[in-house]
């Protein structure tokens, strides 16, 4: 007998409802492939939406910074781990966001975990939607506030939650913009509105819309022309522009204030030199070439429309390079994606506990330097298996 006996029969029991989650070994290829062992795959499951994390540009500016300055920050941002490169990105980012300032975390998750309980504590409310990411309600956990989950995008349900909290106390309504796992987008503006009217803080997660939307690809914020004293953003670097960590972008104040404040900044190392040096880059070519998001967006319209003619349930308000094919049963997504593997076709099967239970589904994420071909070839293997069905 072992303390550890437990785990076995937990793992069994994970396989047995096919929610076992493997880990594979995936070389990255160029124009959205990759290699599993001896198998050449189109790869349409990264969330490296406009193909930057391959991008020359990016590894000559990482190189530059690594020859100047090595590898590692050192240090937390705090004690002496804030470089140039680190000022600079921060700069970047402000910039893209319409912001005064910027700070960055060591990852997207880390931003979350570490801005909420900043904002937050016991005695106030957090008002979280219901199909939030997995860290902003880790985030809110922690802060220790109460916590109001409302319904998928549900204005009504927000308001009367709104109307029913104390005014005294400090009042924070967080979201994702585009939904990563149903691909469809929160009413930012209506909520902007709401949270105007209550004099509530906004913290609007951009990690999947940020390079995507906006005349200047800094979000869906920026395509909706949302901004008020109460908004505070945040993103990631590892996802559009292709690097790697986190960031909270929005005023001076709440800047300092996260300096001072948010733990998961101040007791962790600073994000390495040349990951800085290569988001960097990656923002300057977000904003000098629109046409990649144009290109994601105009494939996505397509493809969504083909699967549709094809008879896959694709919700409704689906709007970029995140495409749900709702299947239901767990067994039945993961069957499917291994039919796909077969056939040179990487695609995620999106399982609960990560969505609601009988909702599993496909998840095909786009990237723009994925070829039309490379889409034909899944369109075509789809197409096959729904007439199998
Ligand atoms: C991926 C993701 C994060 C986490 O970002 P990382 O930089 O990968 O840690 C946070 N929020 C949302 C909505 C995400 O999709």
């Amino acid at each position: 007998m072992s303390p550890l006996d437990w785990i076995a029969a937990k793992l069994d029991s994970l396989e047995q409802t096919g929610l076992q989650r493997r880990r594979r070994n995936v070389r990255p290829l160029p124009e959205g492939r990759c290699q599993i062992g001896e198998q050449t795959l189109w790869n349409f499951s990264t969330n490296d939406y406009l193909g930057l994390s391959g991008d020359v540009r990016l590894q000559e500016a990482a190189n530059r910074a690594i020859a100047d300055s090595g590898l590692g920050a050192r240090a937390s941002p705090l004690v002496s781990g804030r470089t140039p490169w680190h000022v600079e990105l921060e700069q970047e980012i402000a910039r893209l966001k319409q912001t005064s300032s910027a700070l960055l975390f060591p990852s997207g998750y880390a931003a979350n975990l570490g801005t909420i309980p900043a904002l937050v504590s016991t005695d106030d409310v957090v008002f979280c939607d219901r199909l939030n990411h997995a860290s902003l309600i880790d985030g809110c956990r922690l802060s220790g506030a109460r916590l109001r989950v409302y319904p998928h995008s549900d204005l009504e349900t927000l308001r009367r939650e709104l109307i029913k909290c104390d005014a005294d106390c400090r009042r924070l309504i967080v979201t994702d913009s585009l939904f990563s796992m149903d691909g469809d987008h929160a009413p930012l503006p209506e909520l902007a509105k709401l949270a105007e009217e209550f004099g509530a803080m906004l913290l609007v997660d951009e990690a999947h819309a940020t390079g995507i939307y906006g005349a200047q690809g800094g979000g869906l914020l920026e395509a909706a022309g949302v901004q008020f004293d109460g908004l505070i953003t945040m993103g990631t670097l590892s996802k559009a522009l292709g690097a790697q960590g986190g960031f909270v972008a929005g005023s001076q104040e709440l800047i300092d204030w996260l300096w001072n404040s948010a733990r998961t900044q101040i007791y962790s190392t600073a994000l390495s030199i040349p990951v800085c040096a290569a988001a960097t880059e990656a923002i300057r070519l977000v904003r000098a070439e629109p046409e990649r998001r144009q290109r994601l967006l105009d494939m996505s319209g397509r493809l969504q429309d083909d699967l549709r003619a094809q008879g896959w349930n694709i919700p409704r308000n689906v709007h970029g390079p995140i495409i749900p094919i709702i299947v239901g049963d767990a067994l039945q997504a993961v069957t499917l994606a291994a039919r796909l593997e077969e056939n040179g076709i990487l695609v995620a099967s999106i399982r609960p506990p990560t969505v609601p239970r009988q909702s599993a589904r496909l998840r095909i994420s786009l990237s723009a330097v994925h070829p039309t071909a490379g889409v034909q070839v899944l369109l075509a293997k789809l197409g096959e298996l729904r007439s199998l069905e």
